[in-house]
């Protein structure tokens, strides 16, 4: 019944049928995928945090939430803006006094920046669904850290980078407990990805 709600919703709003997410993945009552990505935009990402390598990277994934997937419309690479003030912060909100940690090890994405693209992103019909980063020289398992500055709903897609080249990648999302669980990824070509959706 949620499904169909939220197809009639998307339907209502964009007056047209989704094409992104095709009714094959939206229709029943779980959702076969949750995170679905064009291979030229995953391509893009690896190429991102390769070159970054071996400071950790990041971005937005912006997109459309067609029952529970979150289809990917758009990426949006930010600058890795860790500092050491935001030691501060996120200590608070993760309740650890000994974060620590360097752009080696950890990622930000600057308050402004995120406001700035969802204002962008919503002008367009799209909001910002997921937050991708790199793990240099760890596995794609989300870390404390991760989880303590997560929000549910998003898609929190992580890249193994080892000695510069991504070897891995997994994506994660927040169950009600506010743990990790992973989500499948459905690949599609970018030709498939239909922005005006
Ligand atoms: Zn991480």
């Amino acid at each position: 019944m949620q499904t169909r709600v939220a197809i009639l919703e998307l339907r209502q709003a964009n007056n047209r049928t989704p094409a992104a997410c095709n009714n094959k993945y939206i229709l029943g009552a779980t959702p076969i995928v949750n995170l679905q990505i064009s291979q030229q935009y995953l391509q893009q990402i690896c190429q991102q945090v390769e070159r970054h390598y071996p400071q950790e990277s990041c971005g937005l994934l912006l997109g459309r939430v067609v029952a529970q997937v979150n289809c990917i419309v758009e990426i949006y690479p930010t600058e890795n803006s860790w500092d050491e003030a935001d030691l501060t912060v996120f200590a608070a909100v993760s309740g650890s006094a000994s974060l620590g940690g360097s752009r080696r090890e950890r990622y930000a994405i600057a308050p402004q920046t995120l406001l700035q693209v969802q204002r962008q992103a919503r002008d367009r019909d799209l909001q910002i669904v997921g937050v991708y980063h790199s793990h240099p020289d760890h596995p794609a398992n989300p870390s404390e850290f991760d989880r303590a500055i997560a929000w549910p709903q998003y898609s929190y897609l992580i890249l193994s980078v080892l000695q510069g080249q991504v070897r891995d990648h997994r994506s994660w999302r927040l169950d009600e407990q506010h743990q990790f669980q992973e989500e499948k990824i459905l690949y599609t070509n970018a030709a498939e990805i239909d922005k005006s959706l």
